[in-house]
């Protein structure tokens, strides 16, 4: 690259009068557990994001049902809803991030009433489905970001057995759905999401939509790459347990808890090394175990929760008779190394085996 070429200040998008809306919906099958751990966060807090401290965001209109002081009818208009009419007939003042947290139910398999909605019909005062608010925006909107397992995948809601015949999002809109922006749908799994992966990927696409960071990496699931890319197993303080063949009996122990029904070496999560709060935490480091709840085969395929899974027997047979080996090479190591070395003794001669040129 010559000196011409080199990017400057100058080459950054001027995002000094970008403005972005942030259109959340927690109006499908859901707990609001996402909304709630998102005000935990702290890599970035919802804070930086909201009062723009961090440099080159845009402005930020957050319309976020936990927080928004908007609620209720105000004269012939609702105070809260009325941005999701305003995004629906392109009437916004500029573009929006959809957010939808929670599953959404499958409106076409009953015969009458709704299992999920959000606000009226204006012109009717009909409930509107909440399966049609994603349907309506989705196409319209700068990134669709699904927020937790229910949103990502179908979650809780969408256990066998379930009436509603709940699903993800990119369940009812395709899993090859594109915005007009190109990018893809970008689920961040969870239940909950960990605060700051859902606050640093919505800080992701709010750089993104300012054509400051390049197209958000996915994997096949829709998942940020560089947040899911390796196993709960992988990041977790017990690891060095398992590796040396040591198991918890009960949750009374530092032990590895792969025998008491945890799934981390299979699940795809990056909690354990992050922390959870402020990077504190992290269910295994604490002595939960991993129940996967960031997997789209969640709930249904690790039940019941605190069995051993099945593989462990065998994995945790082969590392034990391992581990034992290991363990034992390791103690022999440990009390060596354990010692000062033994030139570290006063008197009048150096004896650290060392030669002085001169002599
Ligand atoms: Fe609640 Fe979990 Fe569903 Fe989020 S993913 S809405 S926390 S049940
Ligand atoms: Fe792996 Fe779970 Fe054991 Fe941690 S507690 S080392 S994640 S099996
Ligand atoms: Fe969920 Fe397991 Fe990650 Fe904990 S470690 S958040 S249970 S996937």
């Amino acid at each position: 690259m010559t000196a011409a070429q080199t990017p400057t200040m100058r080459d950054k998008p001027d995002v000094s009068d970008a403005k972005v809306h942030i259109l959340w919906i927690n109006a499908g099958l859901s707990c609001d557990g996402d909304s709630v751990a998102l005000t935990s966060a702290t890599q970035p807090s919802i804070e930086d994001i909201v009062l723009g401290v961090l440099p080159g965001l845009p402005e930020v209109a957050v319309h976020w049902p936990l927080i928004d002081y908007e609620n209720g009818p105000v004269g012939v208009r609702d105070d809260f809803i009325h941005w999701f009419h305003e995004a629906y007939n392109d009437e916004l003042d500029a573009p929006f991030v959809l957010v939808v947290e929670g599953s959404i139910p499958n409106e076409k398999i009953k015969s009458e009433g709704y299992w999920a909605a959000f606000g009226n019909d204006p012109d009717t005062g009909d409930p509107i489905p909440t399966s049609d608010w994603v349907e309506r925006l989705a196409p319209k909107a700068l990134a669709v970001l699904a927020a937790g397992t229910c949103a990502t995948y179908g979650g809780i809601h969408a256990m066998e057995g379930n009436p509603t015949g709940a699903m993800g999002v990119a369940d009812l809109l395709g899993w090859d759905f594109r915005t007009p922006a190109g990018i893809p749908i970008v689920n961040v799994p969870g239940c909950p999401t960990h605060p700051d992966n859902l606050s640093e990927t919505i800080l992701y696409l709010l750089y993104q939509a300012t054509g400051q960071a390049p197209m958000i990496p996915l994997d096949e699931k829709l998942r940020p790459t560089w947040l899911f890319g390796a196993t709960v197993h992988e990041g977790c303080a017990r690891a060095g347990y398992y590796e040396q063949g040591e198991f918890a009996e009960d949750y009374n122990s530092q032990k590895c808890l792969v025998k008491i029904g945890c799934w981390g070496p299979v699940v795809k999560c990056n909690v354990p090394k992050r922390g959870w709060i402020n990077g504190l935490g992290g269910c295994p480091n604490v002595g939960g175990i991993c129940i996967a709840c960031t997997m789209p085969g969640f709930p249904d395929k690790f039940m019941p929760f605190m069995d051993e899974p099945p593989g462990a027997t065998v994995s945790s047979r082969a590392i034990k008779a391992y581990g034992g080996m290991i363990r034992r090479l390791r103690t022999m190591t440990a009390k060596t190394v354990d010692k000062e070395p033994s030139w570290r003794a006063k008197g009048t001669k150096l004896t650290t085996g060392y030669t002085a040129p001169w002599r």
